[in-house]
């Protein structure tokens, strides 16, 4: 389950830290996690072979860079790779054809095709401005008929009639010269689904793709399948040239493993999610967001990326290398620090991007108040000069003492007790410093959250 992937990455993660970078060894252990985790989320076996090896291959050897451990890249790069083995970036529907530009809907009974061609059928009247046509092919089961007209209805869409004593083919037909004469855009054709794969099924639903040249054939699995669905994919993927894939019910899925199987085994982009029974119920598929909700870890990626990109790297090892070698953190380090936060766009900008279990411990209270506070240090920081930012015993223990403290005081309009306030605090993580050894904006936030 995926919460357990988050205590054990995060374990190893502890583990791993003070580690420079990512070698044979401590791979290992990692990766092995990963691989029950993804077993958990229900990937298919040899699709979690080739990607532990893949992961295995990009991770060894790897910098670890500024205030990550090599733990916190080595989830970073699952992710990565997760959200690459499910497609990259996002990609809508394909109309690029002589309209009418047909639609082919595949996939077993129960998958969610009838309610997904709606769902489709209404994203692309209110996205793409579509004049939508939709026909059932399904002649075995009038049911089928009437509820795909039930929620084309729904949709705002037009429906094609069609009945159980014709052939799948000239219900194609008849339908496509219909919508050609009456200038639709787009026209969805839902077909008949078996309980289980079956040779019939099959050459039926290639017949109906020789006669109708669909531009995007898309094969619609129930997420909720998670193993089998493998096998379906493979049989359909064998029928026909898939163009793309919807995951129905992702809304009742919480393992999130058949998107990677899918995808693997299809070679097709995952292009929509259904995430509820509604018929406003499709997303266009993040392949993405799904790696990450899969590792259950947050975003990670946005996370590395915004503290690799945010702090100067440079001045974060110069920092490390200050505090290891005992020539002092100053008063000039502490403002460093807290204009980096700012650059990230504050603790509540990184909070959003923790794992949800870790930034949960850390109220929204306790966030606008450390906000303040940091704004506020700013302040009282910038009303002193550089000298006595560059030798803070000045303030602490110097003659003038008093009387410095009084106009920094002034300067930044607060009371002299927020200025040794602010003093305290610097005397606490001048020694917090030393103990991390090599500054860690994580560690730090980490002590935010508990
Ligand atoms: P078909 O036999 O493939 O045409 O499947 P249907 O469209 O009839 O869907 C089967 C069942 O799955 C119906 O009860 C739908 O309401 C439900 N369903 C379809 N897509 C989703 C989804 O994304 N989320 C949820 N929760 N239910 C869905």
């Amino acid at each position: 389950m995926a919460s357990t992937l988050t205590d054990r990455l995060s374990h190893l993660v502890k583990t791993m830290r003070g580690q420079a970078r990512i070698t044979e060894s401590n791979v290992q252990d990692m990766l092995r996690e990963v691989r029950m985790a993804l077993l958990e989320a229900d990937v298919a076996l040899p699709v979690v072979r080739d990607f532990i090896a893949r992961v295995k291959d990009k991770a060894l050897g790897q910098e670890v860079v500024g205030s990550l451990n090599p733990g916190q890249v080595l989830v970073s790069i699952v992710q990565k790779e997760l959200a690459a083995t499910m497609g990259e970036g996002i990609s809508d529907i394909n109309l690029a054809a002589q309209p009418p530009a047909v639609i082919l809907m595949a996939g077993l009974q129960g998958a969610g095709k009838t309610t997904t061609t709606a769902k489709l059928a209404k994203h692309l009247i209110e996205r793409r401005k579509k004049k939508v046509l939709t026909v059932s092919a399904d002649v075995y089961r009038p049911a089928a008929i009437e509820q795909l007209k039930t929620v084309t209805k729904q949709a705002g869409a037009e429906w094609f009639p069609s009945a159980p004593d014709q052939k799948p083919r000239d219900i194609a037909l008849a339908a496509l010269d219909h919508a050609k004469r009456h200038y639709f855009d787009v026209l969805l054709v839902d077909t008949a689904g078996r309980l289980a794969i079956d040779e019939a099924l099959m050459a039926e639903i290639r017949e109906l793709h020789a006669t109708i040249h669909p531009v995007e054939t898309l094969f619609v699995v129930d997420a909720m399948q998670g193993q089998d669905a493998v096998n379906t994919a493979r049989a359909f993927k064998e029928a026909l040239p898939l163009t793309g894939v919807v995951l129905t019910k992702l809304d009742g899925d919480s393992r999130g493993g058949a998107a990677l199987s899918v995808r693997q085994v299809t070679g097709a982009p995952i292009k929509f999610a259904g995430v509820s029974e509604k018929i406003d119920g499709l997303e266009v598929f993040d392949a993405e967001r799904h790696a990450g909700r899969v590792l259950g870890m947050g975003d990670i990626v946005a996370l590395v990326e915004e503290v690799t990109k945010g702090v100067d790297i440079a001045a974060a090892q110069k920092l490390a290398e200050k505090v290891k070698s005992g020539s002092g953190f100053d008063l000039n380090d502490f403002l460093a620090q807290i204009s980096q936060m700012k650059k990230m766009g504050g603790l509540g900008n990184l909070m959003d991007k923790l794992p949800t279990q870790m930034a949960a411990k850390a109220g929204q209270a306790d966030l606008d108040r450390a906000e303040r506070d940091m704004k506020r240090m700013e302040g009282i920081l910038n009303a002193m000069t550089a000298k006595e930012r560059r030798q803070p015993a000045l303030l602490m223990d110097g003659k003038s003492k008093a009387s410095r403290k009084r106009r920094i005081a002034a300067g930044a309009g607060v009371q002299i007790q927020e200025v040794n306030r602010l003093l305290n605090q610097f005397d606490q993580m001048q020694g917090m410093m030393k103990k991390m050894k090599g500054g860690g904006l994580m560690k730090m936030m980490k002590k935010l959250g508990g």
